[in-house]
């Protein structure tokens, strides 16, 4: 089975049409939660995300967003673009996101892999490094766990054998690129597909990857969006500017 990942989507439409775009065939969408918050473009992302599968993770954005969690835990701007988002909302979006489980989320077809936000043991937390990375992997109900929340793409891994990590490395700064990773057998894995509308490892590329179960490979993929027209629409709603500035600098 083909599967797509997206996660932490955060509201950006010109991020989301530009993966889909160029995203390879696939059998099924998988989202890894923070559909909305940052962008401007809340009620279209969640309808288009609805649109494109079942499977669901909510992100603590989604919670914030939708009632779910308090803002104590946000810093001054994503608290403003939560209350922003909650207000511009349509009342079924804000309840289907209300909805949304909580992970480790299962797929019966799928017993290798569970899709979770944070880590598959808290779904808040920040699995950032591979330290941060180990107990969740050793501790996992399923082999390989597909997570995101940090916008980090890439992956960590641990075996018998010790533990390791992988990021993709790319030749570009603006063109559409893909990284190849094959997952072994006998290893467990945590898998992030990187940012659709916020990246935050320094390239303003949508990220996104995925997942071939019969080959084992993972594919991570990096597409440039428009850019402007996301920041235009931020500008434009009053949100603050510096959710229009990061995004340029991927950060
Ligand atoms: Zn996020």
């Amino acid at each position: 089975m083909r599967i797509l990942l997206l996660s932490d989507i955060h509201s950006n439409l010109e991020a989301l049409d530009a993966c889909l775009a160029s995203a390879p065939a696939y059998d099924r969408a998988i989202n890894l939660g923070d559909i909305v918050g940052y962008g401007a473009s809340p009620n279209e992302v969640t309808e288009r995300v609805r649109d494109l599968g079942k499977v669901f993770v909510r992100g603590n954005h989604d919670k914030a967003v939708s009632g779910m969690m308090t803002l104590d835990d946000f810093n001054p701007v994503a608290g403003l673009a939560a209350l922003w988002t909650r207000d511009q909302l349509k009342p079924q979006n804000l309840d289907w996101l209300r909805g949304l489980p909580e992970g480790p989320v299962f797929v019966e077809d799928l017993p290798q892999l569970q899709f979770v936000h944070g880590s598959p043991l808290d779904e808040d937390e920040y699995v950032v490094s591979l330290p941060d990375a180990i107990a969740p992997m050793l501790s996992s109900a399923a082999p390989i766990t597909f997570f995101g929340h940090t916008h980090l793409q890439g992956s960590f891994s641990t075996n018998g054998g010790g533990s390791d990590f992988y990021r993709p490395e790319y030749r570009t700064v603006g063109q559409a690129e893909i990284s190849q990773f094959p997952l072994k057998e006998g290893t467990r894995y945590m898998v992030n597909p990187g940012s659709v509308g916020q990246p935050r490892d320094g390239d303003w590329r949508a990220a996104f990857a995925s997942y071939d179960t019969q080959t084992r490979i993972v594919t991570f993929h990096r597409v440039p969006y428009n850019l402007k027209g996301a920041q235009e629409r931020i500008l434009a709603a009053n949100l603050p500017p510096k959710l229009a500035t990061r995004l340029a600098a991927g950060r």
